[in-house]
């Protein structure tokens, strides 16, 4: 954490603090791994946007998180379900099936998440597995969506992209949280080298102790450090009251 706490501190001395952002995947309902990413973030006051499963959760999901200020509310598909054929990577809003039948999909997850969660609901879609085709993303505005977040370098103009850059999950490898000195490397990287908010992704399901630590080390290094501010998902999508063009 050492050299990602200088790197904060070249930012604050150049007045351009890094904004951080947390997204979380997968949630459907209440779980010991959920209220301990809550209680984490509720500790250090850190928002979070939690990527829910429209098909895959409900009410229990929805009480769970009603009293928390912190917690935003995204899409995540519609029951993250994969329709590619193996021969290629998982997909859920690929063109395997007709297009009109994923939009409705997707205009119901909104409509669905929208009307449980509705003061944390916020109009941004998350792909299941962060893949979505060129033609859905085309149609997204048009269902209400104002932002689209998947992992890595933006792909996209269509619509107003807040991706993720670093994930804390080995999914390749150990399935565990990744090794506190890469994760770290990569995160100073991104401040040294871009000026865009930096989204950190968990998955609350499948973290171990190694995922768990990093959060709180991460968390306890920047949130009252001046090079740096946790943002929530809300300052980053466009404003809605603005006219678009
Ligand atoms: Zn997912």
């Amino acid at each position: 954490m050492k050299s990602l706490i200088k790197a904060l501190e070249k930012r604050a001395s150049a007045g351009c603090p890094v904004q951080f952002w947390l997204r979380d995947d997968d949630a459907i309902e209440p779980t010991k791994p959920l209220d301990r990413l809550l209680d984490l973030c509720e500790q250090h006051g850190v928002p979070v946007t939690l990527a829910v499963i429209p098909a895959l959760s409900g009410s229990p999901l929805a009480s769970n998180l009603a009293h928390s200020s912190l917690v935003a509310v995204a899409v995540h598909g519609w029951s993250h379900q994969n329709y590619a054929p193996a021969s290629e990577k998982k997909q859920e809003l690929g063109l395997h099936r007709p297009l009109t039948e994923v939009v409705a999909e997707l205009e119901r997850g909104y409509a669905d998440l929208e009307q449980r969660h509705t003061e944390q609901f916020v109009p941004l879609l998350v792909p299941p597995w962060n893949r979505i085709d060129a033609a859905v993303i085309q149609a997204l505005p048009g269902i209400g969506f104002t932002g689209l977040s998947t992992f890595g370098a933006q792909t996209s103009n269509l619509i107003p992209m807040i991706n993720t850059h670093v994930d804390l999950i080995d999914w390749r490898g150990s399935r565990g949280g990744r090794p506190t000195t890469d994760l770290a490397n990569e995160i100073v990287n991104l401040i040294q080298n871009t000026r865009t908010p930096i989204g950190i992704l968990g998955h609350h399901l499948v973290h171990d102790d190694n995922a768990w630590q990093f959060l709180e080390q991460l968390f306890a290094a920047t949130v009252e450090h001046e090079g740096a501010s946790w943002v929530p998902i809300s300052h980053l999508l466009p404003d809605p009251r603005l006219p678009s063009e």
